[in-house]
Protein backbone atom coordinates (compact mmCIF):
# COMPACT_ATOMS: atom_id res chain seq x y z
CA UNK A 1 0.00 0.00 0.00
CA UNK A 2 1.32 3.49 -0.72
CA UNK A 3 1.01 6.49 0.95
CA UNK A 4 -2.08 7.98 -0.23
CA UNK A 5 -3.20 10.30 -3.00
CA UNK A 6 -4.12 13.51 -1.03
CA UNK A 7 -6.77 16.36 -1.99
CA UNK A 8 -6.74 19.30 -0.29
CA UNK A 9 -9.98 20.54 0.38
CA UNK A 10 -11.09 23.96 -0.37
CA UNK A 11 -14.09 25.58 1.23
CA UNK A 12 -15.65 28.92 1.71
CA UNK A 13 -18.71 29.85 3.95
CA UNK A 14 -19.14 26.99 4.89
CA UNK A 15 -19.36 24.98 2.01
CA UNK A 16 -17.19 22.85 0.03
CA UNK A 17 -15.61 24.16 -3.15
CA UNK A 18 -16.76 22.21 -6.31
CA UNK A 19 -13.05 21.22 -7.71
CA UNK A 20 -12.53 19.17 -4.43
CA UNK A 21 -15.07 16.73 -5.44
CA UNK A 22 -13.54 17.00 -9.17
CA UNK A 23 -10.08 16.43 -7.80
CA UNK A 24 -11.35 13.60 -5.91
CA UNK A 25 -12.49 11.89 -8.38
CA UNK A 26 -9.59 11.79 -10.62
CA UNK A 27 -8.01 10.65 -7.01
CA UNK A 28 -10.09 7.98 -6.67
CA UNK A 29 -9.28 6.47 -9.86
CA UNK A 30 -5.57 6.92 -9.79
CA UNK A 31 -5.97 5.48 -6.06
CA UNK A 32 -7.78 2.48 -7.58
CA UNK A 33 -5.28 1.81 -10.20
CA UNK A 34 -2.27 2.55 -7.56
CA UNK A 35 -3.37 0.08 -4.85
CA UNK A 36 -3.10 3.46 -2.46
CA UNK A 37 -5.78 5.11 -0.17
CA UNK A 38 -7.53 8.85 -1.43
CA UNK A 39 -7.28 11.28 1.93
CA UNK A 40 -8.52 14.70 2.09
CA UNK A 41 -6.77 17.30 4.45
CA UNK A 42 -9.48 20.15 5.65
CA UNK A 43 -8.05 22.86 7.30
CA UNK A 44 -10.09 25.55 9.24
CA UNK A 45 -12.13 26.46 12.14
CA UNK A 46 -15.08 24.21 12.95
CA UNK A 47 -14.61 21.88 9.79
CA UNK A 48 -14.96 18.35 10.91
CA UNK A 49 -18.87 18.12 10.13
CA UNK A 50 -18.22 18.58 5.79
CA UNK A 51 -15.77 15.72 6.67
CA UNK A 52 -18.48 13.67 5.82
CA UNK A 53 -19.32 14.66 2.47
CA UNK A 54 -15.71 14.10 1.14
CA UNK A 55 -16.19 10.02 1.86
CA UNK A 56 -19.23 10.58 0.05
CA UNK A 57 -16.79 11.51 -3.04
CA UNK A 58 -14.11 9.33 -2.63
CA UNK A 59 -11.92 9.92 -0.02
CA UNK A 60 -11.19 6.91 2.54
CA UNK A 61 -9.91 9.43 5.00
CA UNK A 62 -10.11 12.89 6.17
CA UNK A 63 -7.23 14.80 7.79
CA UNK A 64 -9.22 17.58 9.79
CA UNK A 65 -6.98 20.34 11.39
CA UNK A 66 -9.16 22.76 12.99
CA UNK A 67 -8.40 26.06 14.97
CA UNK A 68 -10.04 29.22 15.70
CA UNK A 69 -7.05 31.05 14.65
CA UNK A 70 -7.43 28.70 11.27
CA UNK A 71 -10.93 30.58 10.59
CA UNK A 72 -9.37 32.68 7.89
CA UNK A 73 -6.68 31.51 5.14
CA UNK A 74 -3.22 32.41 5.65
CA UNK A 75 -0.60 31.70 3.55
CA UNK A 76 1.89 31.05 6.59
CA UNK A 77 -0.81 29.11 8.59
CA UNK A 78 -1.93 27.25 6.39
CA UNK A 79 1.40 26.13 4.64
CA UNK A 80 2.94 25.12 7.66
CA UNK A 81 -0.07 23.14 8.63
CA UNK A 82 -0.33 21.27 5.61
CA UNK A 83 3.47 20.94 4.66
CA UNK A 84 3.98 19.63 8.43
CA UNK A 85 1.33 16.49 7.42
CA UNK A 86 2.42 15.92 4.61
CA UNK A 87 6.03 15.47 5.70
CA UNK A 88 4.83 13.10 8.46
CA UNK A 89 2.88 11.35 5.80
CA UNK A 90 5.00 11.14 2.71
CA UNK A 91 1.97 10.82 0.05
CA UNK A 92 2.48 10.24 -2.95
CA UNK A 93 0.53 12.58 -4.57
CA UNK A 94 -0.96 16.01 -3.09
CA UNK A 95 -3.80 17.87 -5.64
CA UNK A 96 -5.30 21.38 -4.51
CA UNK A 97 -7.57 23.48 -7.08
CA UNK A 98 -5.87 26.09 -9.11
CA UNK A 99 -8.07 28.72 -7.72
CA UNK A 100 -6.26 31.87 -6.00
CA UNK A 101 -5.94 30.05 -2.54
CA UNK A 102 -4.97 26.88 -4.06
CA UNK A 103 -2.23 28.29 -6.51
CA UNK A 104 -0.87 30.53 -3.32
CA UNK A 105 -0.96 27.31 -0.96
CA UNK A 106 0.66 25.17 -3.83
CA UNK A 107 3.34 26.70 -4.21
CA UNK A 108 4.26 27.03 -0.52
CA UNK A 109 4.03 23.72 0.21
CA UNK A 110 5.87 22.56 -2.79
CA UNK A 111 9.16 24.85 -1.81
CA UNK A 112 8.75 23.12 1.74
CA UNK A 113 8.63 19.61 0.23
CA UNK A 114 11.42 20.44 -2.24
CA UNK A 115 8.66 18.83 -5.08
CA UNK A 116 8.07 19.86 -7.94
CA UNK A 117 4.56 21.91 -9.01
CA UNK A 118 2.69 21.08 -11.91
CA UNK A 119 -0.16 23.98 -12.38
CA UNK A 120 -3.54 24.44 -13.78
CA UNK A 121 -3.67 20.87 -14.69
CA UNK A 122 -6.65 19.92 -17.09
CA UNK A 123 -6.31 15.87 -17.37
CA UNK A 124 -4.24 13.77 -14.52
CA UNK A 125 -4.04 9.91 -15.20
CA UNK A 126 -1.63 7.13 -14.73
CA UNK A 127 0.42 6.12 -18.34
CA UNK A 128 3.14 2.98 -17.99
CA UNK A 129 2.98 3.40 -14.06
CA UNK A 130 3.37 7.40 -13.83
CA UNK A 131 1.14 9.84 -12.54
CA UNK A 132 0.95 11.74 -15.63
CA UNK A 133 -0.71 15.42 -15.68
CA UNK A 134 -1.66 17.44 -18.93
CA UNK A 135 -1.52 21.22 -18.57
CA UNK A 136 -2.23 24.24 -21.36
CA UNK A 137 0.81 25.94 -22.92
CA UNK A 138 1.04 29.34 -25.04
CA UNK A 139 -2.57 30.31 -23.77
CA UNK A 140 -4.34 27.38 -24.55
CA UNK A 141 -2.69 26.56 -28.07
CA UNK A 142 -0.53 23.37 -27.18
CA UNK A 143 -0.80 20.91 -24.46
CA UNK A 144 2.32 19.12 -22.77
CA UNK A 145 2.90 16.36 -20.24
CA UNK A 146 4.49 15.98 -17.52
CA UNK A 147 5.44 13.55 -15.05
CA UNK A 148 7.56 13.41 -11.93
CA UNK A 149 9.62 10.12 -12.24
CA UNK A 150 11.45 10.33 -8.97
CA UNK A 151 10.20 13.18 -6.73
CA UNK A 152 7.50 12.76 -4.07
CA UNK A 153 5.39 13.94 -3.54
CA UNK A 154 3.49 14.62 -7.43
CA UNK A 155 2.26 18.38 -6.60
CA UNK A 156 -0.62 19.29 -9.06
CA UNK A 157 -2.97 22.55 -8.93
CA UNK A 158 -6.48 21.12 -10.94
CA UNK A 159 -8.25 23.89 -13.21
CA UNK A 160 -11.90 24.17 -11.96
CA UNK A 161 -14.50 22.67 -13.58
CA UNK A 162 -13.06 20.69 -16.00
CA UNK A 163 -12.52 17.52 -14.66
CA UNK A 164 -16.32 15.21 -14.09
CA UNK A 165 -17.69 15.60 -10.20
CA UNK A 166 -18.09 12.34 -9.52
CA UNK A 167 -21.29 10.44 -8.47
CA UNK A 168 -21.76 10.80 -4.52
CA UNK A 169 -22.25 7.28 -2.46
CA UNK A 170 -24.61 8.11 -0.32
CA UNK A 171 -23.51 6.79 2.99
CA UNK A 172 -19.95 6.29 2.32
CA UNK A 173 -18.30 7.25 4.85
CA UNK A 174 -14.69 8.20 5.25
CA UNK A 175 -12.45 7.59 8.66
CA UNK A 176 -12.02 10.90 9.95
CA UNK A 177 -8.55 11.86 11.42
CA UNK A 178 -8.12 14.90 14.08
CA UNK A 179 -5.07 16.19 13.73
CA UNK A 180 -3.16 18.67 16.30
CA UNK A 181 -2.54 21.72 15.27
CA UNK A 182 0.09 23.05 17.72
CA UNK A 183 -0.27 26.41 18.29
CA UNK A 184 3.44 27.49 16.87
CA UNK A 185 1.79 26.47 13.62
CA UNK A 186 -0.25 29.31 13.33
CA UNK A 187 -0.56 32.83 11.78
CA UNK A 188 -3.99 34.76 12.43
CA UNK A 189 -5.37 37.30 10.07
CA UNK A 190 -5.84 40.29 12.34
CA UNK A 191 -7.34 42.88 10.11
CA UNK A 192 -10.93 42.90 9.23
CA UNK A 193 -12.19 40.39 6.47
CA UNK A 194 -14.10 42.30 3.51
CA UNK A 195 -16.95 39.48 1.87
CA UNK A 196 -18.37 40.38 -1.39
CA UNK A 197 -21.47 38.81 -1.27
CA UNK A 198 -23.13 38.27 -4.49
CA UNK A 199 -25.96 35.99 -5.16
CA UNK A 200 -24.33 34.80 -7.94
CA UNK A 201 -22.16 31.81 -8.09
CA UNK A 202 -18.11 32.37 -7.94
CA UNK A 203 -16.72 32.74 -11.51
CA UNK A 204 -14.41 30.00 -11.57
CA UNK A 205 -17.24 27.85 -10.34
CA UNK A 206 -19.86 29.17 -12.90
CA UNK A 207 -21.76 26.74 -14.93
CA UNK A 208 -22.39 29.46 -17.27
CA UNK A 209 -20.81 33.07 -17.79
CA UNK A 210 -21.74 36.43 -19.03
CA UNK A 211 -18.97 38.15 -19.64
CA UNK A 212 -18.77 42.11 -21.61
CA UNK A 213 -15.67 43.49 -23.09
CA UNK A 214 -14.58 47.11 -24.17
CA UNK A 215 -17.88 47.12 -26.35
CA UNK A 216 -19.98 47.45 -23.18
CA UNK A 217 -18.85 51.08 -23.35
CA UNK A 218 -19.62 51.73 -19.42
CA UNK A 219 -19.83 50.55 -15.84
CA UNK A 220 -23.69 51.10 -15.93
CA UNK A 221 -24.16 49.24 -19.12
CA UNK A 222 -23.44 45.96 -17.65
CA UNK A 223 -26.24 46.06 -15.56
CA UNK A 224 -28.38 44.09 -18.98
CA UNK A 225 -25.42 41.38 -18.83
CA UNK A 226 -26.58 41.26 -14.79
CA UNK A 227 -30.01 40.65 -16.00
CA UNK A 228 -29.01 38.04 -18.48
CA UNK A 229 -27.20 36.38 -15.67
CA UNK A 230 -29.93 36.49 -13.02
CA UNK A 231 -31.96 34.83 -15.93
CA UNK A 232 -29.53 31.98 -16.45
CA UNK A 233 -28.06 31.71 -12.92
CA UNK A 234 -24.54 32.38 -14.04
CA UNK A 235 -21.88 34.56 -13.28
CA UNK A 236 -20.62 37.72 -15.20
CA UNK A 237 -17.27 38.16 -16.15
CA UNK A 238 -15.37 40.84 -18.20
CA UNK A 239 -12.09 41.59 -20.46
CA UNK A 240 -9.35 43.31 -19.22
CA UNK A 241 -10.35 45.95 -21.56
CA UNK A 242 -13.43 46.81 -19.27
CA UNK A 243 -11.38 46.19 -15.95
CA UNK A 244 -8.91 48.70 -17.09
CA UNK A 245 -11.82 51.29 -18.70
CA UNK A 246 -13.52 50.62 -14.76
CA UNK A 247 -16.62 48.99 -16.07
CA UNK A 248 -16.16 46.03 -13.83
CA UNK A 249 -13.50 45.10 -10.89
CA UNK A 250 -10.87 43.11 -11.63
CA UNK A 251 -12.45 40.38 -9.40
CA UNK A 252 -14.04 39.42 -13.09
CA UNK A 253 -11.68 39.24 -15.30
CA UNK A 254 -11.54 36.46 -17.21
CA UNK A 255 -8.04 36.10 -19.47
CA UNK A 256 -4.36 35.35 -18.97
CA UNK A 257 -3.90 37.56 -16.45
CA UNK A 258 -7.42 37.16 -14.50
CA UNK A 259 -9.30 34.09 -13.97
CA UNK A 260 -8.94 30.77 -15.96
CA UNK A 261 -12.79 29.42 -16.33
CA UNK A 262 -14.32 26.61 -17.65
CA UNK A 263 -18.41 26.52 -17.81
CA UNK A 264 -20.41 24.89 -19.78
CA UNK A 265 -21.86 28.30 -21.80
CA UNK A 266 -19.93 31.44 -22.04
CA UNK A 267 -21.47 34.45 -23.82
CA UNK A 268 -19.09 36.75 -24.52
CA UNK A 269 -20.49 40.48 -25.34
CA UNK A 270 -18.64 42.90 -26.97
CA UNK A 271 -14.99 40.83 -26.51
CA UNK A 272 -12.95 40.66 -29.34
CA UNK A 273 -11.39 37.59 -28.59
CA UNK A 274 -7.47 38.36 -28.16
CA UNK A 275 -5.20 35.62 -27.31
CA UNK A 276 -5.14 36.59 -23.44
CA UNK A 277 -8.93 36.61 -23.22
CA UNK A 278 -8.80 33.47 -25.12
CA UNK A 279 -6.28 31.75 -22.22
CA UNK A 280 -8.77 32.33 -19.60
CA UNK A 281 -12.18 30.70 -21.30
CA UNK A 282 -10.93 28.86 -24.26
CA UNK A 283 -11.48 25.20 -22.50
CA UNK A 284 -15.91 26.24 -22.25
CA UNK A 285 -17.61 23.59 -23.61
CA UNK A 286 -19.50 26.10 -25.62
CA UNK A 287 -18.84 29.76 -26.83
CA UNK A 288 -21.25 31.90 -27.90
CA UNK A 289 -20.21 35.38 -28.82
CA UNK A 290 -22.33 38.71 -29.27
CA UNK A 291 -19.96 41.59 -31.75
CA UNK A 292 -21.26 43.83 -34.30
CA UNK A 293 -17.93 43.25 -36.18
CA UNK A 294 -18.39 39.55 -38.12
CA UNK A 295 -14.35 39.94 -38.50
CA UNK A 296 -13.74 39.79 -34.76
CA UNK A 297 -11.15 36.99 -33.08
CA UNK A 298 -14.02 35.85 -31.00
CA UNK A 299 -16.10 34.35 -33.79
CA UNK A 300 -13.08 31.53 -34.39
CA UNK A 301 -13.56 30.24 -31.75
CA UNK A 302 -17.38 30.35 -31.12
CA UNK A 303 -19.59 27.86 -31.28
CA UNK A 304 -22.51 30.14 -32.19
CA UNK A 305 -21.87 33.51 -33.35
CA UNK A 306 -24.49 36.59 -33.18
CA UNK A 307 -23.54 39.19 -35.47
CA UNK A 308 -25.37 42.66 -34.08
CA UNK A 309 -25.72 45.19 -31.50
CA UNK A 310 -24.99 43.79 -27.92
CA UNK A 311 -27.23 46.33 -26.61
CA UNK A 312 -30.26 45.30 -28.72
CA UNK A 313 -29.28 41.01 -28.83
CA UNK A 314 -28.49 41.09 -24.87
CA UNK A 315 -32.00 42.12 -23.65
CA UNK A 316 -33.80 40.28 -26.31
CA UNK A 317 -31.98 37.18 -25.05
CA UNK A 318 -32.79 38.03 -21.51
CA UNK A 319 -36.39 38.50 -22.41
CA UNK A 320 -36.59 35.27 -24.62
CA UNK A 321 -34.75 33.19 -21.46
CA UNK A 322 -37.25 34.37 -19.28
CA UNK A 323 -40.33 33.22 -20.77
CA UNK A 324 -38.50 29.59 -20.49
P1 LIG B 1 -11.58 45.19 -27.82
O1 LIG B 1 -10.48 44.37 -28.38
O2 LIG B 1 -11.52 46.66 -27.98
O3 LIG B 1 -12.92 44.62 -28.44
C1 LIG B 1 -14.17 45.23 -28.23
C2 LIG B 1 -15.13 44.51 -29.14
O4 LIG B 1 -16.44 44.98 -28.90
C3 LIG B 1 -14.84 44.69 -30.63
O5 LIG B 1 -14.69 43.43 -31.24
C4 LIG B 1 -16.09 45.39 -31.15
O6 LIG B 1 -16.45 44.99 -32.46
C5 LIG B 1 -17.13 44.98 -30.13
N1 LIG B 1 -18.26 45.93 -29.98
C6 LIG B 1 -18.19 47.26 -29.77
N2 LIG B 1 -19.42 47.77 -29.65
C7 LIG B 1 -20.30 46.73 -29.78
C8 LIG B 1 -21.71 46.63 -29.77
N3 LIG B 1 -22.51 47.68 -29.53
N4 LIG B 1 -22.26 45.40 -29.96
C9 LIG B 1 -21.48 44.31 -30.20
N5 LIG B 1 -20.13 44.37 -30.23
C10 LIG B 1 -19.55 45.56 -30.02
N6 LIG B 1 -7.31 40.64 -21.92
C11 LIG B 1 -8.24 39.95 -21.24
O7 LIG B 1 -9.44 39.97 -21.57
N7 LIG B 1 -7.88 39.22 -20.15
C12 LIG B 1 -6.61 39.14 -19.71
O8 LIG B 1 -6.36 38.50 -18.70
C13 LIG B 1 -5.61 39.85 -20.42
N8 LIG B 1 -4.32 39.76 -20.06
C14 LIG B 1 -3.38 40.42 -20.82
C15 LIG B 1 -2.02 40.27 -20.51
C16 LIG B 1 -1.07 40.89 -21.27
C17 LIG B 1 0.37 40.69 -20.92
C18 LIG B 1 -1.45 41.68 -22.36
C19 LIG B 1 -0.41 42.35 -23.22
C20 LIG B 1 -2.77 41.85 -22.68
C21 LIG B 1 -3.76 41.23 -21.91
N9 LIG B 1 -5.12 41.37 -22.19
C22 LIG B 1 -6.03 40.62 -21.53
C23 LIG B 1 -5.59 42.38 -23.17
C24 LIG B 1 -5.93 41.84 -24.53
O9 LIG B 1 -4.79 41.85 -25.34
C25 LIG B 1 -7.02 42.70 -25.20
O10 LIG B 1 -6.57 44.03 -25.24
C26 LIG B 1 -8.36 42.68 -24.49
O11 LIG B 1 -8.75 41.36 -24.24
C27 LIG B 1 -9.40 43.36 -25.36
O12 LIG B 1 -10.59 43.42 -24.66
P2 LIG B 1 -11.96 43.56 -25.45
O13 LIG B 1 -12.12 42.40 -26.36
O14 LIG B 1 -13.02 43.83 -24.45
O15 LIG B 1 -11.76 44.93 -26.24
Amino acid sequence: MGKGIWVYAEHKDGKIKKVTYEMLGVARQLADQLAEEVAAVIIGKEVGELASALGEYGADKVYVLENDALAEYTTDGYTRALARLALEHQPTAIFLGCTVQGRDLAAQVAQRLQAGLCTDCTKVELQDGQITLTRPIYAGKAFVQAISPEARPVMATIRPNVLPVPQPQGGRAAEVVQVDVEPGDIRQVIKEVVRQVSTRPELTEADIIVSGGRGMKSAENFRILEELADVLGAAVGASRAAVDAGYAPHSMQVGQTGKTVSPQLYIACGISGAIQHLAGMGSSKVIVAINKDPEANIFKVADYGIVGDLFEVVPLLTREFRKL
